[in-house]
């Protein structure tokens, strides 16, 4: 099986619901012809009804940029799966340097999050990179490692065909300073090998390694021509229906 492209925009805590469906409106006819790539989008919470509503039939796919593992209860500022499900999300990112790092989102949550989307049948993309003191101190694959194990501690392996990687080193993302594609594609090389161990080579030969970090339209032909790399996971480049469009017509 070929693993179909993922070009995913994660829109942080950026646009409103107005700026949010033009933009839905504007990347129909900037991505049409692209039905070979999947394209994914991951606005604020408050967001996702109107862009589901915006994007209609198109086929484009919508994702939380985080959830709580529990199905309801006294979580105040929580968003539950079944929540998400309602209103359309196929995808949940989960664990995110910056729910990580700004957040102090521990591994362990993000692998009861893991399990839990599975549970409830919602496509987790799970996000993991190493710090910079870390890459420079050889420690990029200690760290992968610890949050691949961790991350999918309780998920069912026979679901786990259906997952999505997010290699994303901290130092990279919104900082301008790419991974270079072979930088990328070592560290997606080494994720894979990782999961056909942990696995079986047939089920990590379909699971999708998405890149990001400062993925530009001007990178994205060089990072998507190497051969572990399935698509981006873009910030700043997918606020801008050009930009992001752009990407996801990678060539
Ligand atoms: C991200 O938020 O996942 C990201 C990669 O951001 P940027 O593209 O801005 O580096």
């Amino acid at each position: 099986m070929t693993r179909k492209p993922l070009m995913a925009a994660n829109w942080k805590m950026h646009l409103s619901i107005r700026e949010a469906v033009d933009f839905i409106a504007r990347l129909h006819e900037v991505v049409a012809g692209s039905e070979d790539r999947e394209v994914l989008i991951a606005p604020p919470f408050t967001h996702l009804w109107a862009v589901r509503e915006a994007m209609g039939a198109a086929g484009f796919s919508l994702a939380a940029q985080n959830c709580h593992w529990e199905e309801k209860g006294a979580f105040t500022g929580e968003i539950s799966l079944p929540m998400l499900k309602e209103v359309g999300c196929g995808y949940v990112i989960l664990g995110h340097s910056e729910r990580r790092h700004i957040f102090g989102e521990p591994d362990e949550w993000v692998g009861l999050k893991t399990a839990a989307a599975f549970a409830h049948g919602v496509t987790p993309i799970l996000c993991v990179g190493e710090k910079l003191e870390e890459r420079e101190a050889q420690k990029t694959e200690e760290v992968l490692l610890r949050q691949l194990e961790t991350g999918l501690a309780q998920a069912p392996a026979e679901q786990v065909a259906s997952l999505v990687i997010a290699y994303e080193p901290v130092w990279a993302i919104g900082t301008g300073k790419t991974a270079s594609p072979e930088q990328a594609q070592e560290a997606h090389a080494f994720i894979r090998g990782w999961l056909a161990r942990r696995y079986q080579k047939e089920i990590a030969k379909n699971i999708r390694i998405l890149y990001g970090g400062s993925v530009k339209p001007d990178n994205v032909d060089a990072l998507m021509a190497q051969p572990d790399i399935d698509g981006a996971l873009v910030g700043g480049a997918s606020l801008d229906v050009a930009s992001f469009g752009r990407i996801v017509r990678f060539q």
